[in-house]
């Protein structure tokens, strides 16, 4: 039987390249030769993110990189503002208040993008709140937040910017710096097509700052970049990182990125965004009705209403069964109600997305005979 190939948005399946570098052998986690290759990767990790600072690879999922970041620069009782339109969102403030901290919320319209307006507002009614953590690409909707608009306003009264680009590093236009981003997390296993294991965190010069200031922070000791930091000072020469890395794992992530770097970002981006576009073309195409108008779309995620009287649940099942495709379904209120396109690693190549659009075409064709 064929392998499964994933749709879904993140993990991805992995290109044969990544694949075979998994497999390799198991390295010391130290040394000379392999603080050399750790250093080259964040470095490239660093250009991808857009941003002069400090790369970091934390080893875990994306949300590790977010619980690392709102507990190494908040301390409990502090106040922060975090965008929520989605699950995501409603994740980010569930660690925050995990951590201690006082959640206000700034939230938006139903399916709808957080807005420069609802953040002044929140900045007003909140003015000790100390940052604001968003999330870029919602992706249980397939939304993009305008972080470009949002982040240098927050900025501009004072606040530390937190990003979520756990679903957007590498697939999506984003610039850490340019944009007054001072926190941003990705993850290896979605738009950078690496394996799942690692969280890489850029920390900008402000945010440093932050994180070395002295003042006691809501973070123990694994999940603190400023531990982070006193490793990458103190033993960067032999051990840059607090404890054993998954070697493999960033083996592969180094693989997936080469590939990355020599089709041009730019290149990868528009690759993953062509067959985002053709996705959306195809199933409107069929009938169906998307969740996200396309000005606020996602390029790497798809998010599409059920046709009246589909079944979503023996939908996905089918293109499972008989096609080999996985796709995502609806989340919270939305599960049984929508399904979700990713198209961030394999998935993009062209025949994969039309193989998936004919199999939803017989799906669909089978569904209305019967
Ligand atoms: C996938 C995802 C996460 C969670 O990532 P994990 O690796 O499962 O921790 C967080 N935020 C966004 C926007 C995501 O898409």
């Amino acid at each position: 039987m064929p392998e499964e190939l994933l749709l879904i948005p993140g993990p991805v399946s992995l290109s044969p390249e990544v694949r075979t570098e998994m497999g390799g052998p198991a390295r010391a986690h130290y040394g000379g030769d392999w603080t050399e290759r750790y250093r080259r990767l964040t470095a490239t990790l660093a250009t991808i993110f857009r941003t002069r600072g400090e790369v970091f690879c934390l080893f875990g999922p994306g949300t590790a990189g977010l619980e690392a970041c709102l507990a190494s620069a908040l301390a409990p009782g502090d106040e922060v503002l975090v965008g929520v339109n989605g699950l995501f969102g409603e994740r980010l403030a569930a660690i925050a208040r995990a951590l201690g901290l006082r959640v206000h919320l700034v939230t938006a319209g139903d399916r709808r993008p957080l807005s420069p307006e609802a953040v002044e507002d929140a900045v007003r009614r909140h003015p000790r709140a100390r940052a604001l953590a968003v999330v870029h690409h919602e992706t249980s909707l397939g939304l993009l937040n305008p972080i470009a608009d949002l982040c240098p306003l927050a900025r501009e009264h004072g606040l530390l910017t937190v990003v979520d680009a756990v679903s957007s590093l590498g697939g999506v236009p984003l610039e850490m710096d340019a944009w007054d981003v001072d926190l941003c997390v990705g993850v290896s296993n979605k738009c950078l097509g690496g394996p799942v294991g690692l969280a890489p965190v850029a920390v900008g010069a402000h945010a440093r700052e932050v994180i070395e200031d002295g003042r006691p922070k809501a973070a123990g000791w694994y999940l603190n970049l400023a531990t982070w930091r006193r490793y990458a000072d103190q033993w960067g020469a032999w051990h840059p990182h607090p404890t054993t890395m998954p070697t493999q794992a960033i083996d592969a992530l180094a693989v997936a990125l080469e590939a990355i770097v020599a089709r041009g970002l730019e290149a990868h981006q528009a690759r993953l965004a062509a067959a985002t576009a053709r996705i959306r073309d195809g199933l409107r195409e069929l009938g169906f009705e998307l969740v996200v108008a396309d000005g606020d779309a996602s390029p790497v995620t798809t998010a599409v209403w059920a046709l009246p009287g589909m079944d979503v649940d023996d939908y996905l099942a089918w293109l499972r069964r008989e096609r080999r495709l996985r796709l995502g379904g609806g989340l919270g209120e939305l599960a049984g109600r929508i399904f979700r396109v990713g198209t961030m690693g394999e998935a993009a190549r062209p025949g994969v997305v039309d193989a998936y659009l004919s199999a939803t075409a017989a799906y669909v064709d089978q569904m209305r005979r019967s």
